[in-house]
């Protein structure tokens, strides 16, 4: 479960971009992040992951206080998090079978990529994971030879490779066409269902968000205006 506890962030520039925002995830929900532009969406995936350092607030990941690691202990923090993004961040000359190693191997992975040497168990997963978002034929396809849809169950494998506690998804459809956006939305809720995972996806399409996720958190100027379900959304707006 995550925990987000009155958590605030004002940058050096002096722009509070979280106030006091609160919510919990239970296991397997997929929350959409909605709010216009510079509503605080970004900083408050950032919070969670720590690539920015919160002002305030607490932020728990299955009890542990994410916002109070060191440096080693974040290291460990992060690999429970798993990210997924818009442009992918695939590394193109790598097959598919190698960018989702790279999930679990992080720095190593890199290296043993030149070798190709891997842990048995670690490709069996692998496997596993590719043959779950139906790239079970282009295992050994590089990166740079796939569609955008494809490129995205990479992205999909490979956070999931990690064997995350939680996934952070940052606009997983804004570079796909309408038709491959649902197919990618569908995917990524019904694994969060299947195992448990919670999920938080910044999702600017609100009707996308509406029609696939179970929860809709909407952020306006820093604060929390509406935790609800999409049906509740519709009702309100
Ligand atoms: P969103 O993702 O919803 O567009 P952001 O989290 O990017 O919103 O931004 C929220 C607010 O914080 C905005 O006012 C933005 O200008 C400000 N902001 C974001 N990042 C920084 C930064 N690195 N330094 C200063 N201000 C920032
Ligand atoms: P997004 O498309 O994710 O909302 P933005 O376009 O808001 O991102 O911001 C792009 C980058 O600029 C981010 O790294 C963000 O932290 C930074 N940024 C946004 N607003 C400001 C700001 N007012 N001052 C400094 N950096 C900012």
């Amino acid at each position: 479960m995550l925990s987000v506890e009155t958590l605030t962030k004002t940058y050096k520039t002096g722009d509070r971009a979280l106030s006091d925002v609160s919510f919990t995830v239970p296991k397997g929900q997929v929350v959409g992040l909605i709010g216009p532009s510079g509503a605080g969406k970004s900083t408050l995936i950032r919070c969670i992951n720590r690539l920015v350092e919160p002002s305030a607030g607490a932020v728990r990941l299955n009890g542990a206080d994410i916002t109070r690691l060191s440096n080693t202990e974040l290291r460990r923090a992060r690999r429970r998090i798993g990210m997924i993004f818009q442009e992918y961040a695939l590394v193109e000359r790598l097959t598919v079978m190698e960018n989702v190693l790279s999930g679990r191997l992080g720095y190593v992975g890199f290296w043993r990529s030149f070798l190709r040497r891997y842990p048995a168990k670690d490709v069996q997963m692998a496997y596993r994971l590719l043959d779950r978002v139906g790239l079970s034929a282009h295992v050994d396809k590089r990166a740079d030879a796939l569609s955008g849809g494809q490129r995205q169950r990479v992205g999909i494998a490979r956070a999931l490779e990690q064997e995350p506690e939680l996934l952070l998804i940052d606009e997983p459809t804004a570079s796909l066409d309408p038709r491959t956006s649902r197919q990618i939305m569908r995917l990524i809720v019904e694994i969060c269902r299947e195992s448990g995972l919670p999920a938080i996806i910044n999702i600017h399409d609100v009707v996308l968000a509406q029609q696939f996720t179970d929860r809709i958190i909407g952020l306006q100027a820093g604060r929390v205006v509406f935790d609800g379900t999409p049906a509740q959304l519709t009702e309100d707006v």
